[in-house]
């Protein structure tokens, strides 16, 4: 049977040249980065490069990158490290809605030890108003935690406007941009970011690896607490393979943009244009404008999102109702939710996030398969059936 992955934004396939950089650090070049005899200095050396090649692609400087475990980590160190930093200064966050759990749920659990926790709204385009980013600010805001793209609905925050608003009041500015890695541009220097998380495997990368960006002279406590590694920022023994690998993927991000880009919103386009001429009641959520080059989500009314990415799946094609960290959850996406989005509908809404294995193929075999899919669902639901369909 055909397969077709269409689950991008959940996480990526590790490409041949990432695997191929990969491969030595597993076995010949396996010694400890810290030891200070020849394949130990060889490591250390390979990680100087890993981290020169995620910092171009964000433009920073090598110092400023710090690898870790993901974009969890990174999410995780950047709110607790600023609330510990600067509890002196205050105990107030400012964040969204629609962030990723690992932040959400970072700062639900310091709301349980005394911080204030903000929680800004969207608008109908997806996207934060910076009137009432400016209007939460109080003389207790330590954080301003932003993240610079949906991984639900592909949206794409104004980060260098945020910035701004934060540099100007003196306060911290986070971003999660482990979905914009590779699909926007990122300079995090023109964009006034102070810390910034990254995740490889969204990039084509393995799993497991990441990097928090850490703007020189930001006050921020450590996260993990052992041994020397990171410039003596986090601890533990580095993921050798994995930040290799993560250092090719962020090359190649940086030298395939233009043409990763390009190729995922035509396929992307191309999926959205085909399924609304063909199937009626379909709903697109988000900006079409600031978005994801490859994120469709898309709401197909009168329909449980669950029983068609099971009939999806039995056609080998893979897909995520709201995000693939709240797929076993029958809670209704907080994101949607914050969108304006009914229960109900909500429920009938698929994210498809497209690659650069996708082809038009893929796409075609997609919505021949949505369509049919559909005109069962209907056929067979309650609620169409009395409206005579
Ligand atoms: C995937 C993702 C994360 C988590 O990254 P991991 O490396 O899987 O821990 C965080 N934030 C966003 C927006 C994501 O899409």
């Amino acid at each position: 049977m055909r397969q077709v992955y269409l689950d991008y934004s959940a996480t990526t396939p590790v490409k041949k040249e990432v695997l191929d950089a990969m491969l030595p650090y597993f076995t010949e070049q396996f010694g400890n980065p810290s030891s200070i005899y020849g394949i130990g200095l060889e490591s250390k050396d390979a990680i100087t490069h890993a981290r020169t090649q995620v910092a171009k692609l964000i433009n920073a400087d090598p110092a400023e990158v710090f690898f870790n475990a993901g974009g969890t980590e990174s999410d995780n160190w950047a709110v607790f490290g600023i609330a510990d930093a600067l509890k002196d200064k205050g105990n107030h966050i400012i964040t969204t809605k629609i962030e990723h759990h690992a932040m959400l749920h970072s700062c639900e659990f310091l709301e349980k030890h005394g911080y204030e926790v903000t929680y800004l709204g969207i608008g109908p385009d997806g996207r934060i108003k910076l009137d009432e980013l400016e209007a939460a600010i109080t003389d207790k805001t330590i954080l301003i935690s932003i993240m610079t793209v949906n991984n639900e609905i592909g949206t794409v925050q104004p980060i260098k406007e945020i910035g701004a608003i934060a540099k100007k009041h003196g306060i911290v500015f986070h971003t999660d941009a482990v979905q914009a890695l590779g699909n926007i541009p990122i300079d995090v220097k023109d964009m006034g970011i102070d810390l910034m998380s990254m995740s490889s495997h969204k990039i084509y990368g393995p799993k497991g690896v990441g990097a928090l960006y850490i703007r020189r002279g930001v006050k921020i406590s450590n996260y993990l607490h052992g041994g020397a590694q990171e410039n003596k920022r986090r601890a533990g023994t580095e993921n050798l393979p994995g930040i290799i690998g993560f250092g090719k993927a962020a090359e190649l991000a940086g030298e395939n943009f233009v043409s990763h880009v390009k190729h995922c919103s035509e396929l992307r386009n191309y999926l959205i244009d085909e399924v609304l001429k063909k199937i009626p009641n379909v709903k697109v959520n988000g900006s079409m404008e600031y978005r994801h080059p490859g994120n469709a989500n898309l709401t197909f009314e009168y329909i449980e999102g669950e029983a068609m990415l099971l009939m999806l799946d039995a056609k080998g094609i893979s897909v995520s109702t709201g995000s693939a960290c709240s797929s076993t959850s029958l809670v209704p996406s907080h994101v949607l939710s914050a969108l304006g989005i009914p229960v109900e509908q909500i429920h009938g809404t698929l994210r498809f996030t497209v690659g650069d294995f996708t082809t038009k193929e893929d796409i075609d075999y997609v919505v021949s398969c949505l369509v049919e899919i559909i005109e069962t669902l209907r056929g067979i639901s309650s609620v169409n059936s009395k409206k005579g369909w």
